[in-house]
């Protein structure tokens, strides 16, 4: 370790304490804690984001940045070292370019925002959002223009904060393959929806079963429950302390039974990520997944493409039967795949099917695109948002609250996170095509056997922590950069086969 690097290390073991304490909070608020805690937890939690801010924004470590970024102290570092001085300065950029009262009357505003939008949404009345939309939205253009670099979009900044590898071209490129080859398949396969029953799907299934179930599906692919925790949240999500603290939660539906097993795969795929990262990222800047897409990528895999195939459930099929005898012991392992890949184009993204979801992602890409460059101003925005449901999905909200404000991200000022999605299930695909090409998958699937995949996401993926990026890991697992190409021909092999066409 450099002499430099070391004077900088304490900082950081305070900053990261201090993150884990905050992190922790976030978890209790969203799970265990009671109703009443809430606003004192914000508090808290507002003077430990505080806090931890001061440990990486002061004067000794900006002296300590700049001198660990001149090329003499860079011959010095290892990879690791490199990587984390990378996210540091990337910290600095985000935060250092805004004033602080701006950054702070920002915080505040989303805070009222949140609170609007749930408002809005329960009445369905989005007039009463839109000033404070139109606030927020202000707001990121001013703070993406203090960041924007010569011949950049201020919503490419935004994007750029989620994913460095992907900005407006990549994404247009990629959005205009999924245009262009699934629009008219969704357009063919609606025609048959009917086609596929899965009615059993939505009889009662006792939540205990269903708790025991989907605990039972984690262990399956590998969640280590020495390094991580499972519990109940309104919405389900994967939350990090660091590798060998990993927690994620489930949600319950009694008349669905698909909601809690797809939810649980995916956050497992998601827990996978966080808990193989190497041992020598634990707790540092580095010591999580890479990026939102990449990530995506690693939960999706587990969810769509292996947890959706038929090799998957061959071995496991029974034990959802003797779970449930009733409901179904007369449907076929055949009925259950093709239920569980059922396509249905819908107004909801979050539940929206596979082959339909991309389309989702597009529609506020492109919003958030003309959002930024100008080309709409809020009150309009319901309109456009129903237009090219319409054009895209071909159904249209019968009100905002099915529409324009079903996500809540606009609310806390997330622009240009919605791509990380579609990306995740692009390079998804392309991972499997190179997992395909190493090892006989299917094979270890219908073995019940996991092992070997999930060794190849460790090895390829997962242990690297944020030390590459994005591109650097596909083209060092697959030898090329993203291409959608494998997303667009599994989607189609897939749905066509499916639906016979
Ligand atoms: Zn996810």
């Amino acid at each position: 370790m450099s002499k430099t690097f070391e004077k900088l290390q304490p900082f950081l073991d305070k900053a990261m304490a201090i993150e884990t304490a905050r992190s922790l909070f976030e978890w209790d608020d969203q799970t265990m804690a009671p109703f009443e805690a809430a606003d004192y937890t914000s508090k808290v939690v507002g003077i430990l984001s505080d806090e931890y801010m001061k440990c990486l924004i002061n004067d000794d470590v900006r002296r300590l940045l700049k001198k660990l970024k001149e090329d003499k102290e860079q011959e010095e570092l290892t990879d690791k070292e490199k990587a984390i001085i990378k996210k540091l300065d990337k910290i600095y950029e985000q935060l250092e370019s805004i004033p602080p009262e701006e950054f702070k009357a920002f915080n505040e505003l989303t805070i009222v925002a949140g609170r609007a939008w749930n408002k809005a949404k329960k009445d369905n009345n989005y007039e009463y959002f839109a000033p404070y939309l139109k606030k927020i939205i202000e707001y990121k253009k001013k703070f993406a223009g203090y960041r924007v670099k010569k011949g950049q979009k201020p919503y490419e900044v935004l994007l750029g904060d989620f994913d460095e590898c992907f900005g407006i071209k990549e994404l247009d490129i990629f959005f205009d393959k999924i245009k262009k080859e699934i629009i008219p398949l969704l357009k063919q396969i609606s025609k048959k929806s009917d086609d596929i029953d899965k009615s059993y799907n939505f009889l009662t299934y006792d939540v205990e079963k269903q708790k025991k179930f989907c605990k039972y599906l984690s262990g399956y692919l590998g969640f280590d429950f020495n390094k991580g925790v499972i519990a109940e949240s309104a919405h389900p999500f994967t939350l990090n302390l660091h590798n060998h603290d990993v927690r994620i939660t489930n949600h319950f539906k009694e008349n669905n039974l698909e909601s809690a097993i797809f939810s649980v795969i995916h956050e497992t795929g998601h827990a996978l990520y966080e808990m193989n990262i190497d041992d020598s990222l634990t707790q540092t800047l580095v010591g999580t997944g890479t990026s939102m897409g990449m990530h995506e990528s690693q939960s999706r895999l587990f969810e769509n493409i292996i947890g959706r195939s038929e090799e998957f459930w061959t071995p496991i099929y029974s034990k959802l039967v003797e779970t449930y005898p009733e409901n179904m012991k007369n449907i076929s392992l055949e009925q259950f795949i093709k239920g569980i890949n059922k396509s249905e184009p819908g107004l909801i993204r979050t539940e929206a099917d596979e082959l339909s979801y991309p389309l989702h992602i597009i529609i506020r890409y492109e919003i958030e695109k003309a959002i930024f460059s100008g080309e709409v101003d809020v009150d309009n925005l319901p309109d456009l948002w129903n237009r090219k449901y319409q054009e895209y999905l071909g159904l249209t909200p019968t009100n905002d609250s099915e529409g324009i404000l079903q996500d809540i991200h606009w609310s806390f000022g997330e622009f240009g996170y919605f791509p990380s999605y579609a990306i995740g299930s692009a390079i998804s695909s392309q991972l499997y095509a190179k997992i395909k090409d190493v090892m006989p998958v299917n094979d270890y699937l219908k073995e019940g056997n996991i092992t070997p995949i999930r060794e190849f996401l460790r090895d390829n993926i997962h242990k690297y922590g944020a030390t590459k990026n994005t591109t650097q890991l596909l083209k060092d697992v697959t030898g090329e950069d993203f291409n959608a190409d494998y997303y667009v021909e599994y989607l189609k092999d897939k749905f066509e086969k499916l639906y016979g066409l």
